[in-house]
């Protein structure tokens, strides 16, 4: 189950999330940060990071949230998908 980046990112961006993913999972879209579900080893390391508590677990994603869980699948399926963050 990968760690998924909520609302709360949008209009944060804070990026220390992308500083201590050992794999560099997380990408950049023009609004927020994504996870890639299919390259997420599921550390964990990322979610202490977030100042604005926008990184959950899958199963842990609140209800009012849950939305992101298929946002960050499908933005990677689109035709611009996140690219590198920008630092
Ligand atoms: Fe990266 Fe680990 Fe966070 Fe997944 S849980 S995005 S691998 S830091």
């Amino acid at each position: 189950m990968p760690y998924v980046i909520t609302e709360a990112c949008i209009g944060t961006k804070d990026r220390a999330c992308v500083d201590v993913c050992p794999v560099d999972c997380i990408y950049e879209g023009p609004e927020q940060l994504y996870i890639h579900p299919g390259e997420c080893i599921d550390c964990g390391a990322c979610e202490p990071e977030c100042p604005v508590t926008a990184i959950f677990p899958e199963e842990d994603v609140p209800g009012n949230l849950k939305q992101y869980i298929a946002k960050n699948a499908e933005v990677f399926e689109g035709p611009n998908p996140p690219g590198r963050p920008e630092r």
